[in-house]
């Protein structure tokens, strides 16, 4: 089959590589569109070792299988099954897990990929492409919804304005919290839909109990422990694999709540998506033969997100 395969960082368009192996308990899914997410150009960079198909925000259609014939996402995390988190249904938390195009296991950037059932996530047909692309990604935002306690702060302060940034606060928004979104480019926020995020290019220090990092760099890890207040909650949302050199004393000082955020609930995703929170944002569509363009209009603020598809063969 083809599709993409990454080694030591370096991508490249395969037409040979060997196709899935369908374990019992799995279907087999035909990708429709797959979207890059950040974790991918991480993998890129050697975040983790993995030399593979990766991919894992996609949409699909099951051609083998107990869901033969529907259009699917998947919960991307993959537990053992049998140890006491996964029990407890703390499966993205199972030290055996594998994650599908990130860790241990093949991913979406090709025409087919092998999935558990109990993994598959049935979308509805009247949902299109470009928003069911984004499941994974709210999943993530919402999840933060999930950890925090209750009731929520009425105000938040996101910090960063890449794809997850921008979605988490219009998730946030969408549950009546007043959503302020930290910036470096005002660009990246004509993406924004609803029209009560408020989009600043400064904060001033101790000015949120309540922060979103989504910055993935240790400089907006440091502006936001700047901009907490004593005693706020700070989540950290993106993958940031380089913070040395930052200075954490604020969240003694301050005594500062961090909390680490990952993957969210793929069924609550596609709700939110179906309750008509978000129209689809404006994508470009690459087949994974073109993956050199596809990884630089990754680069151009102008685009929500970048998609790839199968080649038309
Ligand atoms: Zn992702
Ligand atoms: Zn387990």
């Amino acid at each position: 089959m083809q599709g993409l395969w990454l080694s030591k960082g370096s991508w490249a368009f395969k037409s040979d590589l060997l196709d899935p192996v369908i374990g019992l308990d799995e279907s087999l899914v035909a990708v429709q569109v797959a979207g890059i997410c950040g974790t991918d150009l991480e993998l890129a960079r050697g975040y983790y070792d993995f030399d593979g198909i990766p991919g894992h925000e996609f949409i699909g259609r099951v051609v083998s299988g107990a869901l033969s014939g529907q259009r699917v996402v998947a919960d991307i995390n993959l537990g053992c099954g049998q140890c006491l988190r996964c029990q407890a249904g703390a499966h993205r938390h199972c030290a055996e897990r594998v994650v599908i195009g990130i860790h241990q296991r093949a991913g979406a950037f090709a025409q087919f990929l092998s999935v558990p059932n109990k993994n598959l996530i049935t979308v509805d047909e009247r949902l299109p492409d470009g928003l069911a692309v984004l499941a994974e990604p709210v999943a993530a935002a919402l999840e933060i919804i999930e950890q925090m306690p209750k009731p929520l702060p009425s105000r938040v302060l996101v910090i960063g304005a890449g794809r997850l940034g921008l979605l988490v606060a219009e998730v946030l928004a969408s549950v009546d919290c007043k959503v302020t979104i930290l910036v470096r480019s005002r660009a990246r926020a004509a993406h924004l839909q609803n029209k009560s995020i408020q989009v600043v290019t400064s904060i001033q220090p101790d000015s949120f109990g309540w922060l979103v990092d989504c910055s993935g760099s240790s400089s907006g890890l440091t502006t936001a422990l700047h901009a907490a207040t004593p005693q706020a909650i700070l989540v950290l949302k993106s993958t940031l694999t380089d913070a040395v050199g930052v200075d954490l004393s604020p969240i003694m000082v301050k005594e500062l709540t961090v909390l680490g955020s990952r993957c969210g609930p793929m069924d609550k995703a596609l709700a939110w998506l179906g309750a008509g929170h978000l129209s689809a944002p404006l994508s470009v569509c690459y087949p994974f033969s073109a993956i050199d363009s596809a990884l630089e209009a990754a680069k151009e603020p102008k685009y929500f997100k970048v998609l790839l598809e199968p080649d038309q063969c």
